[in-house]
């Protein structure tokens, strides 16, 4: 999978040379001149790493990366700035920055900090099952859509892993009650409809796309509708 890196740097020579080099290393690349078109871009694209300059025009560096970490989005972003002072790296890192590289780098340590903090990003997606924009954390167990935290029961959770698990594939009744409630349940099948349904309201929250779809006669599908 080809990783996703957003360059939000006004400085345009730049943040062209940035994108040129990230793309000879084969990384699909946006760039965003300003804070807000940074700010948008990261929540629209949803990119794996963020190479974000702190002085900006609109919205600083340090303001995305708090708005973002406020609604629990935890992409990898490196702060690229001209301050070295000892406070500003604690200002930046306290922000929810994750690396702190200060201008003039060197390419050659750009890109090695991009590929170590992406090979981050690989040993916890392990744990991640995504579809769409719906994530699922097995380990932390949490689960967002678009970035929005939802809160799900244990049994609610167990149920959206298994459909993450199977995505595209019609799962029936008996499949699932078999799965996220076991062979011995005695109680009313009914409990899967019910179940799915407290599901769709809370990922429909926002009025999202339904993921969950109804096979009728048979089962439910993780899709996107058609
Ligand atoms: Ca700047």
């Amino acid at each position: 999978m080809t990783n996703h890196i957003l360059v939000v740097e006004d400085e345009a020579k730049l943040a062209q040379f940035i994108e040129l080099e990230l793309k000879y290393e084969g990384y699909e690349v946006t760039v965003a001149n300003d804070g807000l078109g940074g700010l948008t871009s990261a929540r629209e694209s949803q990119p794996d790493l963020i190479l974000l300059d702190w002085m900006l025009p609109g919205i600083s560096g340090i303001e995305i990366c708090k708005r973002l970490r406020s609604t629990g989005d935890k992409v990898k972003i490196i702060l690229l700035t001209a301050k070295d002072d000892v406070s500003d790296r604690v200002t930046g890192l306290d922000a929810g920055a994750d690396d702190y590289l200060v201008k003039p780098f060197s390419i050659e340590e750009l890109l090695a900090r991009v590929r170590a903090h992406l090979r981050r990003n690989q040993e916890q997606s392990s744990d991640m099952l995504q579809f769409a924009d719906l994530k699922l954390n097995r380990t932390t167990r949490e689960v967002s859509r678009s970035n929005r935290p939802i809160e799900l029961t244990a049994k609610e959770f167990d149920l959206l892993e298994y459909l993450m698990n199977h995505p595209k594939q019609v799962l029936t009744r008996d499949q699932i009650l078999e799965r996220v409630w076991g062979y011995d349940f005695m109680g009313d099948s009914n409990i899967i409809e019910v179940y799915i349904r407290y599901l769709r309201l809370k990922l429909e929250a926002e009025q999202e796309k339904r993921l969950i779809q109804t096979v009728r006669g048979v089962g439910y599908v993780l899709r996107e509708a058609s």
